[in-house]
């Protein structure tokens, strides 16, 4: 490959650029772009192109490269010039940089790499308009090719492997011309040792150490041990992770002096569903600001009985939170202070208190500088809205369960580098509407699996360790594929109306977790909420149910249960359309957030008649659509059953 190399006899101007980490640096994006068919980079004729899979101890090494491509060799001069960013570094992926990132792509005659660690923390629009998003390339093979002709000997899988896990920079003390055998594999293994982080990575490879080792070796059933956490590190935080990043920026400079606290956010609420990280976030947001954090849970103080105990409680964590301040207060279950707005009764009084309580201790903190207030909840409708104010509270971002490629990264995360050739997509898929908790536990599970037997973890144990789930029969299956048809035709026929454009569909023959099909849509933002848009969003959440019923003869539970089923969105939605949004028959209305617990709709026979009305209406209309286009239902549905997803954008 590099034929003519010859280290002791170069002009000065080149011997940067033929060090053997700059060299194999050179190798590693000719064979990435390559392998990721991206060729016409090397023509200047692609604008932007993605490599994940870089270390961040690599990236300075890989962007040289990249700016030196087809340079980097003696024999070869054709320069085109092409220009890198480094991405390794989360900060760098801020708004703002991104915005750069495309003005320079869209307006630069020159081609660009942007290097970053994971596929799924590249932003989503950088993704979108690039020419390809393409790991980086393994690196045993250029590394074999530089020992080869550097050292004139062949190196063995054992020292490739070690070779590998060093940052390229390093292989410039590793490999040296004329250097023994064991000489390289001694050094490079106290450059391993000097950077304990290293022993515990385990690049992609092909030749990776745990395949000479012997099985009665105590180290190939060791588990890596987890980093401590930090935003930076964590996947699928999305919204949260990057406001996280913000704020310690932010905090650096109120340390330094630059910035006054009252620039700062410094409360923030986190919703959504359990497992989806709420905690974790908490305790990777102080690890990324490097500050102590106290955590507590509201539900625990309310379990101390008395009144006076919860308060108290209450104000002994702001106050020991003032001592160590900056500092972040972690109040998870925050619902359960509740709402003053709660009808009277027995617990109004209790609630004011608890209220009132946690307000004096916020706006306590509000005057004292360095506490960041982070509060969780599953259900923030619930709490009180003064708590959840600008100046308090004042940020709200929902955490909602991860998709694909967040499913992806939580695991690649809990994996800390095993298996790297494992196809984590496509048990990602396989396990759909996990939360990041079942994916956590799926790998725990798996290693367990694997250690029981004294052996190193495989694919196969992620795959055995998934919740079996129950395999739909033949007719079941059918009906699920005709119930999502039934939606997405729907909700084509309405799109214009209701402001929901089907997207996607996909069904599962294995349902675990009850979550079986879906179809997604996307939202129009700002469609003219009309009545009739209103009751075109119930008739596409009926569809699934009409088309059963029309095409199969009857309806089955597929509609109903859980919370998030269609015969309850659609109940909710009808509710609010006559008791709150007033386009029934009648004018009065409730708020939305209260109409749970108001007993207006609840009571009489006469208001359930409403809701039975509104919602008799929209399936109708459901029927009728499905009648008219059944056999285009029909189409779909056995589309589904043989490819169990379709794409409709
Ligand atoms: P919540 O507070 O929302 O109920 P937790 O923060 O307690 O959820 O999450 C439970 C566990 O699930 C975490 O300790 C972690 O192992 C795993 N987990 C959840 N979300 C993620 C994520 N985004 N990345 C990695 N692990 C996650």
């Amino acid at each position: 490959m590099h034929d003519r190399l010859d280290f002791n006899d170069l002009p000065t101007s080149l011997a940067g650029r033929l060090t053997p980490s700059a060299l194999v640096a050179d190798a590693l994006l000719r064979q990435t772009i390559t392998e990721g068919g991206c060729e016409r980079f090397f023509e200047g004729g692609s604008r932007l192109v993605v490599i994940h899979g870089v270390r961040p101890d690599d990236a300075s090494v890989l962007c040289d490269a990249v700016h030196d491509l087809i340079g980097g060799t003696v024999e070869c001069f054709v320069q085109i010039n092409a220009s890198a960013r480094d991405w390794t570094d989360l900060a760098s992926q801020r708004p703002q940089y991104v915005e750069r990132l495309l003005m320079d792509a869209s307006v630069s005659t020159r081609p660009l790499a942007v290097l970053s660690r994971r596929r799924t923390e590249v932003p989503g629009v950088v993704g979108t308009v690039a020419d390809g998003v393409i790991p980086l390339a393994r690196s045993q093979e250029a590394i074999a090719d530089i020992v080869r002709e550097a050292a004139g000997f062949q190196p063995d899988e054992r020292l490739l492997a070690r070779l590998a896990r060093l940052p390229l920079p390093f292989l410039n003390l590793a490999i040296r011309p004329g250097m023994s055998a064991d000489r390289m594999w001694r050094i490079a293994g106290r450059l391993v040792r000097h950077r304990p982080e290293l022993e515990r990575e385990r690049r992609p490879a092909k030749l990776t150490d745990a395949k000479v080792r012997k099985p009665s070796d105590a180290s190939v059933v060791a588990t890596p041990q987890p980093a401590p956490e930090r935003l930076e590190d964590l996947p699928g935080m999305g919204e949260a992770g990057r406001w996280g990043l913000r704020l310690a920026a932010d905090l650096a400079e109120y340390r330094a002096g630059t910035l006054p606290w009252s620039d700062l956010e410094s409360g923030m609420l986190l919703h959504g569903p359990p497992g989806t990280g709420k905690t974790l976030f908490a305790r990777a947001l102080a690890g990324s600001c490097e500050i102590p954090l106290h955590s507590h849970s509201i539900a625990a103080w309310q379990a101390k009985g008395h009144l006076g105990d919860m308060l108290k409680a209450m104000r002994a964590a702001f106050a020991e939170a003032r001592k160590s301040a900056p500092c972040i207060l972690f109040l998870d279950e925050l619902d359960s202070v509740g709402s003053r707005d709660e009808p009277l009764g027995d617990n109004a009084s209790y609630q004011r208190q608890v209220v009132n309580g946690l307000l004096e201790c916020l706006d306590g903190a509000a005057q004292r500088d360095g506490i960041i207030v982070v509060g969780a909840t599953n259900k923030p409708d619930v709490i009180d809205r003064a708590v959840l104010r600008p100046g308090r509270l004042g940020r709200h971002i929902e955490v909602r369960l991860p998709d694909l490629a967040g499913r992806v990264g939580i695991l690649e995360h809990h994996l800390r580098g095993e298996l790297p050739d494992a196809n984590l997509m496509r048990l990602a898929d396989e396990f759909g509407e996990a939360s990041g908790a079942a994916l956590a536990q799926l790998v725990r599970e798996a290693r367990g699996l694997a250690r029981r037997v004294r052996r190193s973890m495989s694919e196969a144990d992620l795959w055995a360790a998934l919740p079996p789930g129950v395999l739909l029969s033949d007719a079941a299956f059918r009906r699920m594929c005709v119930h999502e048809a039934g939606h997405v035709v729907a909700g084509l026929e309405m799109a214009a109306v209701s402001g929901l454009v089907p997207t996607r569909v996909r069904v599962r023959r294995r349902v675990r977790d009850g979550e079986g099909n879906q179809t997604d849509f996307d939202v129009l933002e700002g469609i003219d909420q009309s009545r009739e848009s209103v009751e075109a969003q119930i008739v596409v959440m009926l569809g699934g149910l009409a088309a059963e019923e029309v095409l199969l003869g009857s309806r089955s539970t597929l509609g109903g249960g859980s919370r998030d089923a269609d015969l309850v969105r659609a109940t909710r939605l009808a509710t609010s359309f006559e008791f709150s949004f007033g386009l029934g028959g009648h004018l009065h209305s409730v708020p939305t957030t209260e109409l749970a617990s108001a007993a207006a709709w609840r009571d009489g026979e006469r208001s359930r008649d409403r809701v039975e009305q509104v919602l008799g209406r929209c399936f109708g209309k459901a029927k009728a659509i499905v009648e008219r286009r059944r056999e285009e239902i029909n189409a779909l549905a056995s589309r589904l059953a043989k490819t169990n997803a379709v794409t409709l954008t």
